[in-house]
């Protein structure tokens, strides 16, 4: 077994949150580099060129790349050989407390959706723990913004609608959202599960590597095919029209009840601030 401390993993998570939201993944920045050189569009190359330059100065000056700081998302794997003497959700909204008030990011919590008095600090975050085989922590970070949140949808297909009835409900999602989810954006569809397991798994979709492929073969074709058809549609960069207004789509897909065909779609905005840390702790 091995024993990971309570301090150890709160100031990791910390100093996680504050990178993430100041240091775009470079990743994400290659994309928005090669999506900048093949636009057709004057004006999506240029917002395309402001993005990059917001996030180079976000990086060089230790500033958010975007007031809007998030809610704090978290998904915990947590091996089977990790010994923890504290509640790990308590551990993480410390940590998302400290992040928020140290770095100076601006807290967009509030504590109840009709009272809505800003609980000061960004707690509490959402936060997924599932147990794995393996003798380490994995945490995956995003600081998810509402702009592209308020833009995502799920929907209970019937079966008989098929892969053309996800492929119309996404592109429907994409055009409503139009400039309001910070275009290019990174699509993260579920499908499958039933009405709380599909959008878990969208919005874990939108966590996977830039460079990760769907294995199932029909969930790899739905992501080849939606990209491009989603960059077809002519939003562009923050919706003033180009042909990048999708960096990547992630499709997870899960079992689901015979008579249903549950579909959710996460809009994961341009400012992807996503990280991922891993803890080992010591051998005990
Ligand atoms: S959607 Fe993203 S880029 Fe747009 S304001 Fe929100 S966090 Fe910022």
């Amino acid at each position: 077994m091995r024993k990971i401390e309570r301090k150890n993993l709160v100031d990791a998570i910390e100093k996680m949150i504050i990178d993430a939201n100041m240091n775009l993944d470079l990743k994400m920045v290659i994309r928005l580099k090669l999506a900048m050189e093949k636009e057709n569009s004057p004006v999506a190359k240029s917002i395309l060129s402001e993005i990059i330059e917001n996030q180079d100065i976000a990086r060089d000056q230790s500033i958010p790349m975007c007031q809007d700081t998030g809610v704090a998302v978290f998904f915990v794997d947590i091996g089977n050989q990790i010994f923890l003497d504290f509640n790990l959700e308590d551990a993480i909204n410390e940590s998302v407390r400290n992040a928020y008030n140290n770095g100076y990011l601006r807290k967009s919590v509030v504590n109840h959706p009709l009272e809505r008095k800003n609980t000061m600090d960004n707690t509490p975050a959402i936060i997924h723990i599932k147990q794995v085989i393996s003798d380490n922590i994995c945490v995956l970070m995003a600081a998810k913004g509402a702009g592209s949140e308020n833009m995502s949808a799920m929907k209970m297909l019937t079966p008989s609608a098929g892969r053309q009835g996800i492929i119309d409900f996404v592109l429907k999602t994409v055009i409503d959202a139009g400039g309001r989810a910070c275009p290019p954006i990174i699509i993260g569809l579920g499908i499958g599960g039933n009405f709380e397991k599909v959008t878990e798994i969208a919005k874990e979709a939108i966590f996977r590597d830039l460079d990760d492929q769907a294995i199932n073969p029909i969930d790899r074709a739905l992501e080849i095919d939606l990209l491009e058809q989603v960059n077809n549609l002519d939003i562009g960069p923050m919706g003033l029209k180009g042909n990048t207004t999708c960096i990547a789509v992630k499709v997870n897909s899960y079992p689901c009840h015979i008579a249903s065909l549950p579909v959710a779609v996460n809009i994961q905005c341009h400012a992807a601030r996503h990280k991922e840390i891993i803890l080992r702790g010591e051998l005990i």
